[in-house]
């Protein structure tokens, strides 16, 4: 609600045409996202209620500075040549302005800061200088363009296999981690294929068709409360998985499979999510490291998309950070095991966010946005590890995937 502004009585063509209409589009688009965050922020201990008065724009566009967490440096040095584990972290709309935000908030240092191969992504979709997450996402899984709204299919809505479902086939472990429902438009090109990511139903049905190792994310309703009455996730333990609803139970969790569902949609933003991506993170890596022949693990920051949308730059700075801490546990994995390469990027940058004014003393940090949506720019790459050096200069998304398959030997 908050993203239709309050439309002034000035009524000209012009102003519906090019204020209004793309403003309600946007409100169409983001219905599912925004009804999540009124939610959200409703049951909110963010103490930022300020933030639902469209006028209080300063409290948006400020964030004034908090905890900060120290960051660990690690030797870029790789026991390998090529990985034999690929780690892929998808920050939802995170662009250099929301990365910077944060590195500004956390004192001037990110975990990030470890990457030293960096590049940059063409996002655009086959129909639309302006990609959303689906078309993000199948670009980034499946090496092909395709339409905005496609879940791992073609333009002409042909199944094409992802890197996660090659990686399965290869033998080699494979899990998905989101803080959004893992049934969202970003995990879920990583394990469905189909014509609409609104499909929810279908895509929670389609993991049930895979050998996916481990999955941590929210979307119980979609796995639970279905229209065709199936409960999916007494199927998942037929099949074997530990399914497991509390974050503090799935990081006890050693071996075996397992489907983590946090949360009946998507987890809270933070900070009322607490400690999720963390631990999600690193249960999903101490199960996938099990395995003899390598692995396959995307870890999506889904929620910064969500804030950056909203035009709230806490939201943005306490997301990103959580998606670096992330990224610090995939590190300092990696560093230790030598052939694990961690790629981060984004599927789009949202919210055409600048910043214009920080500290690096108290972590403050202002900025302004351009747009309720996605924009078009290029998103930054951040390689580290073996096969590092293929992921610098500029290159399509659908780059991305192509190189991540050669490195893994999934295609000639
Ligand atoms: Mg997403
Ligand atoms: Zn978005």
């Amino acid at each position: 609600m908050r993203s239709v502004q309050k439309s002034e009585p000035v009524f000209t063509p012009y102003f519906s045409k090019v204020i209004i209409m793309p403003i309600f589009r946007n409100f169409i688009n983001q219905l599912k996202c925004v009804s999540i965050l009124i939610v959200l922020f409703s049951f909110s201990g963010y103490s930022q209620e300020e933030y639902k008065d469209p006028k209080n724009k300063a409290l948006k566009e400020t964030y004034s500075g908090g905890p900060f967490y120290e960051v660990s440096h690690y030797p870029q040095k790789f026991s390998k040549k090529s990985p034999k584990n690929i780690i892929l972290m998808i920050g939802d709309g995170m662009g250099l302005a929301h990365v910077f935000a944060s590195m500004t908030a956390n004192r001037g240092h990110l975990f990030l800061e470890n990457f030293k191969q960096i590049g940059f992504s063409r996002t655009n979709s086959s129909d639309d200088y302006i990609t959303d997450s689906a078309a993000g996402a199948t670009a980034l899984s499946a090496g092909i363009k395709t339409y905005n709204g496609a879940v791992g299919v073609d333009p002409d809505k042909k199944v094409v296999p992802g890197i996660r479902e090659l990686a399965e086939k290869k033998g080699l472990k494979t899990g998905l981690v989101s803080t959004s429902a893992i049934t969202h438009a970003t995990p879920a090109c990583f394990i469905a294929h189909t014509e609409s990511r609104g499909n929810y139903e279908d895509i929670a049905a389609q993991f049930l068709t895979t050998n996916i190792d481990v999955f941590i994310g929210g979307g119980i309703n979609n796995f639970e409360k279905r229209k065709d009455g199936r409960n999916l996730t007494n199927e998942l333990k037929d099949k074997g998985y530990q399914v497991l609803y509390k974050i503090s139970d799935i990081q006890k969790v050693k071996s075996g499979k397992l489907a983590g569902l946090t949360a009946e949609s998507h987890n809270p933003i933070m900070p009322e999510r607490g400690e999720m991506l963390v631990p999600a993170t690193e249960t999903a890596i101490s199960l996938l490291s099990q395995s003899k022949k390598g692995f396959f693990l995307m870890v999506e920051g889904s929620e910064i998309d969500f804030l950056a949308h909203e035009n709230i730059t806490p939201g943005v700075v306490l997301e990103t950070l959580d998606f670096d801490r992330a990224i610090g546990s995939a590190l300092k994995f990696a560093a230790s095991n030598g052939e694990t390469l961690i790629i981060v990027t984004a599927d789009h940058e949202t919210g055409g966010m600048s910043i214009n004014g920080g500290d690096y003393k108290t972590g403050m940090v202002t900025a302004k946005y351009t747009s309720g949506e996605h924009t078009g720019i290029a998103v930054p790459i951040y390689a580290f590890g073996p096969g590092a050096e293929e992921f610098t200069g500029f290159m399509e998304n659908t780059d991305i995937a192509k190189k991540m398959m050669k490195l893994l030997r999934l295609i000639p």
